[in-house]
């Protein structure tokens, strides 16, 4: 028998934890809601009840507050709890927020399904030392309860034992028995109205939620049952009636009356430990969410996970890497061993130039990567970066975005695309595109090995670049966000930012050796595929030539590579931006294949440019060769590829958020441009300060200087009452 269990729970209750040890999979636990967008599905890995050959099928739902879809992630779940109906939800509450939770819980015993809770976080229960009496809860409620901890994985099988008991009793003819609370008489006078009237049109083991959906008035339901329209007149007097009789609106009844039967249903079986003293957490958010203590804080924070990660330790490891491993050790060898064997030269050019210094600049940087994931995971797990949208939310509000718009971007600090899909959390859809066309500009674990480079090549290898990456990143989602909010497009309030801040708790190994592996590992796997094929490429194209016949470049032959045109070609275009060379041009082209292309291509044209010099200094190769020491057309560049287009991987991600290709061009257009008038800016305005600029440049710098201002400033469009309804 095959039997379909569903997950459900309030955002950041735990669900993903219990999935993963249920299942044994290791889907991404974050200290923070809107982790889990999509529903994800696996088998039961041990179980004791059942015979074998039971097939548990376990979803885990994104975490909703509730059955009414304003978030994207709620229609996920409730197409799937309504459309697909699973045999049995195990409803995880967060017993540390249990008034909260169990919200949800009333909604989800009326889709007829039946429903086991979980009262998760038992753990952090018994240490506040509140008291909850699972008998009386499971009475009033009408539905078994169990108490676990995912995270401890104390009573996780029984939970699961008890869903699919639950699973077995409903299949059974005379199983059907689902309870369920009443709301008041009035109510349930419109209630059994609209069921009777509906009758023919809605589903039958459904009625009741989709009576209750009716009666609020819920637009994707009215829309989905398509009711006629002598039925829906006699069904809006109904809902009158019952409005005039509690003197409010039909949602907000509905509303009232659930929690009025919460606080009735854990009266008498729950108590919480007076709140005299503050918790721990609470103590620790007076500092650190404090009104003048939480920016500083959370700046010193970042910048000590760069310095660690980008500049001293991550900082030796690279140059371990790349002078010693990659320097000293491994390209010698194998150039001497490919030597003595008799090895053609094209062959030795093609390994030791093309694929080892095009992957093994990347690969470099891999110790880095992982100590950067590390740091960031420990920051997730311990509970502090859902404090930091909490921060942000409060500045982000005065630039017209929400605080929802920050975790899609602490989620891109790792990779872009599972932060443009956190973007989902986010109702309002001009928000939620916005934040897509944003996400991007966050600096990304593929693109720090540029930041790296770029500092080590022309910076002395000073962290200040990383952190100012960083920062540059956050101001530009800023200052898109001002001069879009000003635009017909986007113009609006800002969605309402509610969210249960987690208690602080020890990091726990498992989950940030998780959060590092996924994050690292993608990095090394991409070097051995993407950039393995594209230095390929990239050799062969640098080491063909059309001129004078097509023929091999070999060594002391001046014609021009193929790569070496077409990189001309392009580079006309960055002229103005200080770094219009063929060799800037290609890495910035092969970048929206893979942002790590970009310290590969240019290690690789380096090394093939100059192979007088030993591979060992390739990062000041890279300075002398390619920027020609010039640390303001560096940097230019390094904001130029951190803005622009992403990656080609994260370009399908905004096109499938999106789900539009006029919506996709217009972000990617956005995004270049934006990035062309700040490197611009920058290098033309950075070359005159420091004595040699151009006065064209930096006339043409100061228009758009005075363009962005305008933007920002300008008198914005406000959309009336009434348009700003659609
Ligand atoms: P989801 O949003 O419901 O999928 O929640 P997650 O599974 O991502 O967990 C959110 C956070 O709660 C993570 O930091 C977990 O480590 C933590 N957590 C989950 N279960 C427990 C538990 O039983 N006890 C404690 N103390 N923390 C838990
Ligand atoms: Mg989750």
């Amino acid at each position: 028998m095959e039997i379909r269990i569903a997950l459900a729970g309030n955002p950041n209750c735990g669900k993903t934890t219990l999935f993963n040890v249920l299942t044994g999979s290791t889907q991404f636990v974050g200290n923070w809601p809107g982790v889990t967008v999509e529903k994800k599905e696996g088998y039961l890995k041990n179980t004791n009840s059942g015979n074998a050959s039971d097939k548990i099928i376990l979803t885990d739902l994104p975490g909703i507050y509730s059955m009414s879809p304003y978030t994207l992630e709620e229609v996920v779940a409730r197409k799937y709890l309504v459309g697909e109906r699973p045999d049995a939800i195990l409803d995880i509450v967060d017993g540390t927020n249990i008034e909260r939770n169990l919200y949800l819980t009333t909604q989800l015993t009326e889709l007829g399904i039946p429903v086991v809770i979980a009262v998760n976080m038992m753990d952090l229960v018994e240490k506040n030392g509140d008291k909850i009496d699972i008998q009386g809860l499971s009475k009033a409620l009408g539905c078994p309860v169990v108490t676990i901890s995912a995270l401890k994985g104390t009573g996780i099988n029984e939970a699961a034992d008890a869903a699919i008991a639950a699973a077995k009793r409903a299949a059974e003819p005379d199983g059907k028995m689902i309870p369920h609370h009443a709301f008041s008489g009035a109510v349930e006078h419109a209630l059994a109205h609209i069921e009777e009237a509906c009758l023919h049109n809605m589903p039958q083991e459904q009625q009741r939620w989709y009576a209750i959906k009716i009666f609020e008035r819920d637009e994707k339901v009215l829309a989905e049952l398509k009711l006629p329209e002598a039925t829906m007149t006699h069904i809006e007097a109904d809902i009158k009636a019952a409005e005039r009789e509690c003197d409010d609106d039909a949602e907000a009844i509905i509303t009232n009356e659930r929690y009025n039967y919460i606080a009735h249903a854990l009266s008498g079986c729950y108590t919480k430990k007076s709140l005299g003293a503050l918790s721990a957490s609470a103590k620790i958010d007076r500092i650190v969410t404090g009104k003048y203590t939480a920016l500083p804080i959370f700046a010193l924070i970042m910048f000590a996970v760069y310095t660690i990660s980008i500049g001293t330790i991550g900082g030796w490891t690279v140059e371990f890497m790349n002078e010693t491993v990659f320097g000293a050790w491994i390209i010698p060898a194998v150039t001497r061993f490919l030597t003595e064997s008799g090895c053609a030269a094209w062959l030795i050019s093609l390994v030791s130039d093309g694929v080892l210094a095009g992957v093994g600049s990347v690969l470099g940087f891999v110790p880095q990567m992982f100590i950067l994931f590390f740091l960031l995971s420990i920051l997730e797990d311990i509970g502090y970066m859902a404090r930091v949208a909490f921060i942000m939310d409060k500045v982000f509000r005065k630039f017209g975005l929400s605080g929802k718009s920050f975790i899609p971007m602490l989620i891109a600090t790792g990779c872009g695309v599972p932060g443009i899909m956190a973007s989902r959390t986010i109702e309002q859809e001009r928000d939620r595109r916005m934040t897509v066309m944003t996400t991007g500009f966050i600096p990304c674990g593929a693109k720090m090995p540029m930041v790296g480079m770029i500092a080590s090549a022309l910076f002395g290898g000073s962290a200040l670049i990383a952190v100012s990456a960083y920062f540059v990143g956050v101001a530009a989602v800023i200052v898109s966000g001002l001069i879009l909010k000003k635009t017909r497009l986007f113009a609006g309030d800002p969605s309402p930012f509610v969210m249960e801040l987690p208690a602080y708790h020890a990091p726990t190994p498992k989950n940030i050796m998780r959060g590092t592996w996924e994050r690292g590992f993608s990095f090394v796997k991409r070097a051995g595929t993407v950039i393995l094929l594209a230095s390929v490429i990239i050799w062969i194209l640098n080491s063909l030539s059309f001129e004078n016949g097509f023929h091999y470049i070999a060594e002391g032959d001046t014609s021009r590579s193929i790569l070496m045109v077409v990189g001309g070609v392009i580079a006309v275009l960055f002229i103005p931006l200080g770094f219009g060379s063929w060799q800037t041009a290609v890495a910035a082209l092969l970048g929206l294949l893979a942002k790590e292309q970009i310290v590969s291509v240019l290690g690789s044209l380096a090394s093939m440019a100059n192979s007088a010099v030993s591979d060992s200094d390739s990062f000041a190769l890279i300075g002398t060769e390619i920027f020609g020491g010039s640390a303001i057309a560096g940097y230019s560049f390094m904001i130029f590829n951190l803005l622009c287009a992403p990656c080609i991987a994260a370009m399908s991600a905004i096109r499938r958020e999106m789900n539009s290709g006029r919506w996709t061009a217009f972000a990617l257009a956005y995004m270049c441009i934006f990035a062309y008038a700040v490197s611009l800016m920058i290098y033309q305005f950075g070359s005159f300060f420091s004595g040699n600029g151009s006065v064209p440049g930096v006339i043409a710098a100061a228009c758009i200087l005075a363009l962005m201002i305008y933007l920002l400033v300008r008198k914005g469009y406000k959309p009336n009452k009434a348009s700003a309804k659609v």
